[in-house]
């Protein structure tokens, strides 16, 4: 977590070497599925690498897109079925105010996570902050809800974006 592509905190530059998250992606999602016997098949993988080429969601109709530009014609429900078992195994997150896919850095966490959505250059960063899962527990227990998911999404701008209103933009 204290290597030098992340030194900004959870977002990572607009330069940083996008290889080492791919690479590290695709190292996690093979531990993930040895251990619990899933099989990540060539189509599984290819759309977590997609959805792993920027830390932009994606829509499974881009990651369609994409699949077809590579000259795979497959048909959506191919994909969404990828991107279900992607979802099973916590190697993604669906995040619905935007109907797109996230990759996960920490594959396997209890819980459904933050997401800061930058709206300026679309990235998004997902925090695992215990003490709004736990905020958020409280207050659906006191109305005598028992909580199932709980994704927050929060769009605004990030540090990057921030700093250099125009970096994004490209
Ligand atoms: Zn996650
Ligand atoms: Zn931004």
């Amino acid at each position: 977590m204290n290597s030098a592509h992340n030194e900004s905190g959870r977002f990572p530059s607009h330069e940083h070497d996008h290889r080492h998250c791919v690479a590290s992606a695709l190292d996690d999602a093979k531990a993930v599925c040895s251990e619990r016997g899933a099989r990540l098949t060539p189509v599984r993988r290819r759309v977590l690498e997609i959805i792993w080429q920027s830390h932009r969601p994606l829509g499974a109709y881009a990651i369609l897109d994409v699949l077809s530009g590579e000259g795979h014609s497959p048909a959506p429900p191919t994909v969404y079925r990828a991107l279900e078992f992607l979802l099973m195994h916590g190697l993604v997150h669906r995040l619905s105010s935007l109907n797109a896919f996230i990759g996960c850095a920490r594959p396997g966490h209890p819980g459904a996570g933050q997401f800061l959505l930058c709206i300026a250059c679309g990235t998004a960063a997902e925090l695992n902050d215990a003490a709004i899962e736990r905020a958020i527990e409280r207050s659906a227990a006191a109305e005598g809800f028992t909580s199932q998911v709980h994704t927050v999404e929060i769009s605004g701008i990030c540090p990057h974006c921030r700093e250099a209103p125009n970096a994004g933009a490209h």
